[in-house]
């Protein structure tokens, strides 16, 4: 009797025992739970304030240095309005925070085309490679510099008929695509005529320091290119005008340029220097100046009202890194 009674008890103790054990296993780990949640980046960064969807849209851009920060900070809608922006580029986030700074009423789209392109920098003062492995592609600006000597293996001479003035040199495919475009234009009874077109090193740097000797650098930099910046050393630009209008004055208000700005996409050319955009691409509105970057990409930029800077930055160079 004894015995049994014994092992009975010994019994109640295990299962006692045993009740207690899971007990505090289910406590601790509710209170470690707890303990994780309310040092994760959801439960802090909603204290101060973020959304749902703003804290996802957080941590899936930030890294844990910059969302250590956010959670013991008050909140900063600044970066959340910068990483809702379409053309939103992670590696030039704290550009986008520096130039806001500085100029607090520019919209926040806005910076992010301006820093995207560099022009957080002053002009010739931020060297970038222009990578002429792209091709038709390439970015050639007041940021991104030939290297020296450049000069396109493909360059054919144009037929008289599609110049004036000196002899005009493209690449092929250039010349080719212009071919096509001239001939459509010239069937709608626009005669277009190239007046300027490839241009050596030496030649840019001969017009450009012309107009330096002349007139100084702050004015030869308003109207010519610094020799290796020029887009006409890529063999990839054209200064197009009609055969009734090669006035760079009034050749905006003509039948070829409004031709030119509905059409030349379809043969691959994109207006290079549109009005408007001249903070992006550093230059003036020139109604003339059009640049061969192949069908595909001309049209994309001409739906989305892009300078060929802005899509380089953001689907060529940014997209290139990501798959890397
Ligand atoms: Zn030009």
């Amino acid at each position: 009797m004894k015995k049994k009674y014994k092992l009975k008890k010994n019994a109640r103790y295990g299962l006692v025992g045993i009740v207690i054990i899971i007990a505090v296993i289910l406590v601790g780990r509710s209170i470690y739970k707890d303990y994780v949640y309310k040092h994760s980046y959801e439960y802090n960064l909603e204290l101060r304030g973020y959304d749902e969807k703003e804290i996802k849209l957080l941590i899936k851009n930030l890294d844990d240095k910059r969302l250590d920060k956010l959670a013991n900070t008050k909140k900063d809608p600044v970066i959340v309005a910068f990483l809702q922006e379409k053309y939103y580029i992670s590696k030039n986030l704290d550009r986008y925070l520096k130039y806001y700074e500085n100029h607090k009423k520019v919209a926040y789209s806005d910076i992010v085309a301006l820093v995207n392109t560099n022009n957080d920098y002053e002009h010739y003062e931020h060297d970038l490679k222009a990578k002429t492995s792209l091709d038709e592609l390439l970015l050639c600006n007041k940021f991104y510099k030939l290297a020296d000597g450049y000069e396109p293996e493909d360059l054919a001479t144009m037929k008289n008929k599609y110049y004036y003035g000196e002899a005009q040199v493209v690449r092929q495919e250039v010349y080719d695509a212009f071919v096509d475009m001239w001939n459509d234009a010239n069937e709608e009874g626009i005669y277009l005529i190239v007046n300027s077109s490839y241009r050596s090193f030496e030649d840019q740097k001969e017009l450009y320091d012309l107009y330096k000797d002349n007139y100084g650098t702050t004015e030869a930099d308003l109207v010519a290119s610094r020799p290796g910046y020029s887009e006409h050393q890529t063999g990839l630009s054209v200064d197009v005008f009609s055969k009734d209008n090669t006035s760079t004055k009034t050749f905006k208000d003509s039948p070829a340029y409004s031709w030119l700005v509905n059409n030349s996409y379809k043969y691959g050319f994109i207006l290079r220097y549109p009005e408007g955009k001249e903070d992006i691409t550093g230059y003036e509105f020139e109604a003339w100046h059009y640049r061969y970057v192949g069908k595909k990409v001309a049209k994309e930029l001409h739906n989305n009202n892009l300078t060929f800077e802005e899509y380089y930055a953001y689907y060529i160079e940014n997209a290139a890194k990501k798959t890397k």
